[in-house]
């Protein structure tokens, strides 16, 4: 069931709240993961892999497989042991993801003044990337075609992967050939903060990257929020979260699978926004009742009962509104009329419109990537898309007049801010220029 709110203050700080706790709660034991990885490389990959994930991949415990790169033997063979339907479902993804992203790419510019000056843009994809793909509860190969891909269209040169071994040691044979279709340079088998403490310090065996991308749990994404700046991150993208708004329009067994695929995840929150009070009741009794057929009813049972809840509201405006401060993960528009209520959105960061699209149409095929903000992060941030991968370097190239023009109000700035040197490098061409000293 869902816990309802009757006032929509307390629906809000409970959103926050749980938001708050799992931002925090994790941070200790990530920071103290992070140090032991800088300072002792592999020797500390090993031993976390170990207690976390329970396998031991040190190349002298004779235990196959070894090691923390996945071998090119290894992944071929994975790769091969793919089921043609599952092939053919991850080249029609990726397909729709590529013709997605492809018209994203951005130019570079440049503009000649009337005073012969040049300014522009230089746009250049990042060098070296690492990939996130979660593996603790489920192998999510979805999401390494969701971030390769736009990674390669932006024109990143070396793409790594780093996801956790299953229980054998081994990854997902999809995880493999999803590697393989879109081009994975590494495989890194190594999960969690670890993970990312590799990615964005370097090890022995793993070389520090310049953008780590990619969702997690809790672990995750605390230590991509650790390492920014000294590497790049995507965004904060963190455990799963659903906000559907109902007019009652679609049919309620509907909405509550809607609602389970994302409770499904660990630590999922979903969230139903109605016009009818009634609903609450009919969504929950369908989530009861589905949920009961379900293989992952218990961590169902604990997404539901941490930040999951309801709330019914008078109109759609307020719908909106309240959809837009949370601004969830993922937004249902399960509405007559999505496109009437879209403008009335402000922030979400990936918007589902009318029945025929639920959330996981989004998770695998449609083409938008599936690696999305959390947590708040989509009133300020951007699902993983081109210009993830992308920066732009500013170019200025000045005419001998442009510099007489403006030069002099640089010099008057430079000194405004106690900077003589600054007005210097400035002054000592102007009086070149005064004396006929340089030609133009
Ligand atoms: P995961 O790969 O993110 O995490 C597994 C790793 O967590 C393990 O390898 C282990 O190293 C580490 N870990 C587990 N318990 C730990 C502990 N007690 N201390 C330190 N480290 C520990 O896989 P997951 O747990 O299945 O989580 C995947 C998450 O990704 C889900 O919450 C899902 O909602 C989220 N997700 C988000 C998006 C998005 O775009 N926002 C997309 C897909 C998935």
């Amino acid at each position: 069931m869902l816990r309802r709110f009757e006032h929509p203050v307390d629906f809000l700080t409970h959103v926050e709240r749980y938001r708050l706790q799992e931002r925090t709660r994790v941070e200790e034991a990530v920071r103290a993961i992070l140090d032991a990885v800088r300072a002792r490389g592999d020797a500390a990959l090993y031993e976390l892999t170990l207690r976390f994930d329970g396998v031991d991949l040190r190349p002298d415990r004779g235990s196959a497989p070894a090691g923390l790169e996945v071998s090119t033997a290894e992944r071929d063979e994975g790769a091969a042991a793919v089921p043609p339907d599952l092939l053919e479902a991850l080249e029609r993804a990726a397909r729709n993801i590529e013709d997605f992203h492809r018209p994203q790419v951005p130019r570079s510019w440049l503009e000649t003044r009337p005073d012969g000056s040049v300014l522009g843009q230089l746009v250049r994809p990042v060098d070296r990337v690492g990939i996130y793909v979660p593996g603790g509860s489920a192998p999510l190969y979805s999401c390494l075609l969701m971030t390769a891909i736009p990674a390669r269209v932006a024109g990143v040169r070396e793409v790594y992967l780093a996801t956790p071994p299953g229980p054998d040691g081994r990854l997902h044979p999809a995880m493999l050939a999803a590697a393989r279709l879109c081009g994975v340079d590494r495989i890194f088998r190594i999960g969690g903060a670890q993970a990312i403490a590799a990615l964005a310090y370097g090890t022995e065996t793993v070389p520090r990257v310049d953008l780590v991308v990619g969702p997690g749990n809790p672990y995750v994404t605390a230590a991509k929020r650790l390492v920014f700046g000294e590497v790049g991150i995507d965004m904060l993208a963190g455990p799963t979260e659903l906000l559907v708004i109902d007019d009652g329009s679609v049919p309620a067994a509907w909405l509550a699978a809607d609602l389970l695929s994302q409770a499904e995840h660990p630590g999922g929150t979903v969230i139903l926004v109605t016009l009818d009070p009634a609903r609450v009741d009919a969504v929950g009794a369908e989530i009861a009742r589905q949920a009961a057929g379900l293989p992952r009813r218990e961590t169902i049972a604990a997404s539901l009962e941490r930040g999951s809840c309801a709330i019914a509201v008078p109109d759609l405006e307020v719908a909106a509104d309240l959809a837009s401060t949370i601004a969830p993960e993922h937004l249902e528009l399960a509405v007559a009329d999505p496109w009437a209520l879209l403008p009335a959105i402000r922030h979400a960061g990936s918007i589902f419109l009318g029945p025929y699209t639920p959330e996981p149409v989004g998770d695998y095929i449609a083409g938008p990537s599936n690696v999305i903000p959390t947590g708040g992060a989509p009133r300020y941030t951007s699902p993983v898309n081109v210009e993830t991968f992308i920066k732009r370097s500013a170019i200025t190239a000045y005419s001998e007049r442009a510099f007489r023009e403006n030069a002099p109000a640089a010099v008057r700035l430079a000194h405004g801010e106690g900077l003589p040197a600054h007005a210097a490098s400035l002054e000592v061409r102007l009086e070149a220029l005064a004396k006929g000293e340089v030609n133009g």
